[in-house]
């Protein structure tokens, strides 16, 4: 029994936080980890600026549903879904994902969680659990799976190491530099190519 895991943003849908910044013209919400590595104050620093900007989560999931996924991913997830048990694990909220995943046609998704005060204001997150995309993986694979996982970025590698079979998809050039054991597909068709090959071979 094959279940195929997939990362969410840069393999279906856009980087989330980064587009949002573009959408709403506040550029100071494109810091990321790599600018803050401390994920608490990075995640304080973005709820506060929402706040400030007067964006409630009805207002947020707006912006976020005009993204859309990204060209071809409902397609190309649901032919494999037509082949494969999926499940999406991603380090996003909920609350962002929701608008995306109902024009994706709700497949699972494994994430974390927002909380807003009554007025709709985000006032605090909760992880699931540290590390969640490859503690996930390894109960599939204690759940007799054998895992077939794909994803874009650092994120996302020991997820692929833990799966039987790990796959990037459009990484940046020092993930692939980085991790040269994964093979690296660019679009839907070598992904999908990709994991065909590892099904037969898993
Ligand atoms: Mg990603």
């Amino acid at each position: 029994m094959q279940l195929v895991c997939l990362d969410l943003e840069g393999v279906l849908v856009p980087e989330i936080w980064i587009e949002f910044a573009g959408r709403t013209g506040i550029p100071e919400l494109r810091r990321t980890t790599r600018d803050e590595p401390d994920y608490d104050v990075l995640m304080k620093y973005r709820l506060a600026l929402l706040k400030q900007h007067q964006l409630g989560l009805p207002d947020i999931q707006k912006v976020i549903a005009a993204m859309g996924p990204m060209a071809g991913a409902k397609d190309f997830l649901d032919a494999l879904r037509r082949d494969f048990q999926v499940i999406i694990l991603s380090d996003t909220f909920y609350e962002f994902a929701m608008p995306l995943m109902a024009q994706l046609g709700m497949p699972a998704l494994f994430c974390h969680k927002l909380e807003a005060d009554a007025t709709g204001f985000l006032v605090n997150y909760q992880l699931r659990m540290p590390n969640q995309k490859m503690e996930s993986v390894r109960r599939f694979k204690e759940l007799n799976f054998k895992v077939i996982a794909a994803g874009d970025s650092y994120n996302d590698t020991a997820m692929l190491s833990e799966a039987d079979a790990g796959i990037l998809f459009h990484p940046p050039q020092n993930v692939i530099d980085e991790f040269p054991q994964f093979p690296v597909t660019m679009n839907y068709a070598e992904l999908r190519a990709e994991i065909n090959a590892a099904s037969t071979r898993i």
